[in-house]
């Protein structure tokens, strides 16, 4: 065992995410202006600023639905400036995954099928489909509401379905934008409780945008944005 251990890689310290100096001019507006920071494997950040200050776009260019005009954006090692289309639209279904404000679930698929789809779309094979969506809507406590459809849940429970399909692909990196904007106090401070106990569980990276000082209390520190620029 001594002698093995010793040919084992070391365990992996490559951040999540690294942003480097990126900018981002719209018009010759700064949306983005030199913005530089790391985030280690399984630590989640809060993203806070003002209505304007930049969070959308940072978290359009982290997903890989943006580019910056200039600097560079790695996702576990890997470069998002040298990807082309394809390559960018693999990374984004298998290493960032994005919680929304409202869900954004597809209507007319149940729960499980809605947890399913990104797995149909990255090739995983069906009984490993229905495993991981089995493990994952257990561990969101919806294993008896599998079957329903979006609108024959409330909120709190669409939020769960969004949690447990953001995670089905095993990305490193989970962006939550605004995830508790739409629930009540309670809900909302579940589905935080939730974020936080199966982003540890399953070692993903998270940056949680917020407005909401309270929610910050999952994440270890938080980055201010406020006119493109993050202050330090
Ligand atoms: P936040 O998410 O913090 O509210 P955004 O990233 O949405 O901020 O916007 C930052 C700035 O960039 C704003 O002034 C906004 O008007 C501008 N902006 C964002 N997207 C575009 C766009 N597609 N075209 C022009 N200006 C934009």
């Amino acid at each position: 065992l001594e002698t093995h251990s010793l040919t084992m890689p070391p365990p992996s310290t490559q951040p999540a995410l690294s942003v480097h100096d990126i900018s981002r001019n719209y018009n010759g507006f700064k949306a983005l202006d030199g913005v530089s920071f790391d985030v280690a494997a399984g630590e989640r950040v809060a993203l806070m600023g003002p209505s304007g200050s930049g969070k959308s776009t940072l978290l359009n260019c982290v997903g890989g639905i943006d580019r910056p005009d200039s600097g560079a954006i790695e996702i576990n090692g890997v470069r998002l400036n040298d990807l082309n289309g394809d390559q960018l639209a693999n990374l984004r279904r298998s290493e960032v995954s994005t919680v929304f404000q409202f869900f954004h679930l597809l209507p007319t698929l149940s729960a499980a099928e809605n947890v399913e789809f990104p797995l149909q779309l990255n090739g995983v094979a069906s009984g490993e489909r229905n495993e991981r969506v089995a493990e994952l809507l257990e561990q969101v406590g919806l294993t008896s509401r599998a079957n329903a459809l979006p609108d024959e849940l409330s909120g709190g429970e669409m939020q769960r379905v969004a949690l447990a399909r953001a995670l089905a692909p095993r990305p490193s990196l989970i962006l939550a934008d605004e995830p508790t904007g739409n629930l009540d106090s309670a809900n909302g401070d579940a589905a935080l409780d939730l974020i936080e106990a199966l982003t540890e569980r399953h070692g993903a990276a998270l940056i949680l945008v917020t407005h909401s000082d309270e929610a910050t209390r999952i994440c270890s520190r938080t980055l201010r944005l406020k006119d493109g620029r993050l202050q330090s």
